[in-house]
C-alpha cells in the first residue's frame, strides 16, 4: 500500500500541516503549470474516479498522528501529487478525517470547481485555497497549461458560486511569472476579479522552488510589490508568500518520509541535510537514494533540491 499521508510539513498557509496525497503516483493533474514543483504532467485527467478507500487514509492518519504522540498538527491538508478534487471520495474523506478533531484544508487548482459535486465536497473543509494565477484565456493557457476540455469561463464562474456558498476560510494563491502574468494590465484583471469574491486571505507570490520549466523566471522584487498595493487599493486582505527554510516531522521511519514528502513538496539542501540530522540519518542515505533512481538533485536560483523521480 502506498504511504498516502506525509509530513507534518511546515506550510505558509496551514502551519504545522499533516500531508495527504490523496492521488494514486503516478501525478494525475487538469494542469501542467510551468512552474509546478513535481514536474510535467504526463497523465492529464478530468474524471473523477476513486484512487483510495476513505477508511484506508483513516488508518494511515490515526497512525502517523500516533507516532507524532503530542506533538501538535495545525490543519490535515490535501496537497496532491496532483489535483486532489479528482478523487471521487474527497468529501467523504473530508468527513471521516474531521474525526480527529483538527481542521481541514484543500489545495486546489479550481479546474474542476464548475462542477456541483466538486462544489460539494470543498464546502466540507475548514479552508480551502484556489489557485488563480490570471483570469486571461492566453495567460491560462501559458503558465497552467490545461486539459484541453476545460474552459476558463466556467472555473471562474464556478470560483464565484464557490465564494457565494462556502462558510469556511477562502484562501487565493496567485503565482507570478516574469514577463507572462506581471504586467500592470493582468494584476488589475485578478484584482477585480478577487475583490468579486472576497477572499479572507488573497496570497501571492513566485516560485519558491525548481519549476518544471527551467525558463520560468521570478518577477522583480517591485512587481510583487506592485501587485500587492494594487490589491491592497481594491480592499483585499492580500499577503505576499515570503521564501523561508521549512522544518519537516519524522514519523519513524526516515526513507519513508523522505519519499513520501518529496513526492509533493522537494525540499532543498539544507532542508535535507537538517532533516537527515536531525533523526539519525546520514548523507550516504541520500546518496543511496539517488544512485538507486529514487530521486533527482536539481538546481534552482543557486541552491540544490531534491525531487521525486516517478
Ligand atoms: S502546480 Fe498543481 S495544478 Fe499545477 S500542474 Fe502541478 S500539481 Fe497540477
Amino acid at each position: 500500500m502506498e504511504r498516502i499521508v506525509f509530513g507534518p510539513v511546515p506550510s505558509r498557509r496551514f502551519g504545522k500541516s499533516l500531508g495527504i496525497n490523496n492521488i494514486i503516483q503516478p501525478k494525475k493533474c487538469s494542469y501542467s503549470c510551468i512552474y509546478c514543483q513535481i514536474g510535467k504532467t504526463e497523465y492529464y485527467e478530468i474524471e473523477r474516479k476513486e484512487f483510495y478507500k476513505p477508511e484506508e487514509i483513516k488508518r494511515q492518519v490515526r497512525k502517523i498522528i500516533e507516532s507524532l504522540k503530542d506533538k501538535e498538527i495545525d490543519y490535515i491538508s490535501f496537497v496532491s501529487d496532483g489535483e486532489p478534487t479528482i478523487d471521487i471520495n474527497l468529501g467523504k474523506e473530508i468527513e471521516i478525517l474531521k474525526e480527529f478533531g483538527i481542521k481541514i484544508a484543500v489545495i486546489t487548482n479550481s479546474s474542476l470547481i464548475w462542477r456541483n459535486d466538486v462544489r460539494d465536497d470543498l464546502k466540507k473543509a475548514d479552508s480551502v485555497s484556489l489557485k488563480i494565477d490570471t483570469v486571461t484565456e492566453e495567460t491560462w493557457r501559458k503558465i497552467n497549461r490545461p486539459y484541453k476540455k476545460i474552459k476558463l469561463q466556467q472555473i471562474l464562474e464556478g470560483i464565484e458560486i464557490f465564494s457565494n456558498e462556502f462558510k469556511g476560510e477562502l484562501l487565493t494563491e496567485t503565482l507570478f511569472i516574469k514577463n507572462i502574468n506581471d504586467c500592470e494590465k493582468e494584476i488589475e484583471k485578478i484584482g477585480d476579479f478577487l475583490k468579486k469574491i472576497k477572499p479572507t486571505i488573497a496570497y501571492i507570490g513566485y516560485p519558491t522552488r525548481p519549476p518544471t520549466e527551467k525558463w520560468v523566471e521570478i518577477p522583480e522584487k517591485e512587481k510583487i510589490d506592485f501587485a500587492y498595493i494594487i490589491f491592497k487599493n481594491k480592499g483585499i486582505n492580500v499577503k505576499i508568500i515570503e521564501k523561508k527554510g521549512e522544518e519537516f516531522g519524522f514519523t519513524g521511519n526516515l526513507i519513508e518520509d523522505i519519499l513520501s514528502i518529496i513526492s509533493v513538496h522537494p525540499m532543498s539542501q539544507k532542508e535535507m541535510e537538517k532533516f537527515l540530522k536531525d533523526n539519525g540519518g546520514s548523507l550516504d542515505l541520500l546518496k543511496d537514494l539517488i544512485d538507486r533512481g529514487e530521486i533527482v538533485e536539481v538546481e534552482y536560483i543557486g541552491e540544490k533540491y531534491y525531487r521525486r523521480i516517478k
